[in-house]
């Protein structure tokens, strides 16, 4: 997607200083941290979110949650206090990039529920 902000710090378009990167997904920091860790997981490739995922993407999904997530909340020091991850989606949902992307927010007590 030319126009989508995501897909552009995916392919260099804008440089990024990568928390983590492999052939499947770009973790960054969040130009906005809401806590002393908050990193965004995105695939690489365009989905404009959980709801346009499909079969094909499950592969990729588990990677984001079972392996990448997991590896860079102790890689950055929230695996043992813990940690929060969040996958907007939609206006009510709060989701202003339409690239699907993971929060991994850490650091601090969170709320629950959000507001
Ligand atoms: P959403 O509101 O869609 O769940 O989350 C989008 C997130 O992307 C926000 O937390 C916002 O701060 C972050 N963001 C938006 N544009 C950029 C950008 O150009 N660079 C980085 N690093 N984060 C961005
Ligand atoms: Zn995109």
């Amino acid at each position: 997607m030319s126009d989508c902000i995501f897909c552009k710090i995916a392919n260099k378009e804008i440089p990024t200083q990568a928390v983590y990167e492999d052939d499947m997904v770009i973790a960054f920091n969040d130009l906005e941290p809401q806590a002393p860790v908050h990193v965004l997981v995105i695939p690489k490739k365009h989905i404009a979110s959980l709801l346009a995922t499909t079969a094909e993407d499950k592969e990729l999904l588990a990677h984001i949650t079972c392996e990448v997530i997991p590896m860079l909340a102790k890689k950055l020091n929230i695996a043992e206090t813990g940690f929060r991850t969040v996958a907007n989606t939609g206006e009510e949902g709060g989701q202003t990039v339409q690239h699907l992307h993971f929060h991994l927010l850490g650091g601090r007590s969170m709320q629950w529920p959000p507001g």
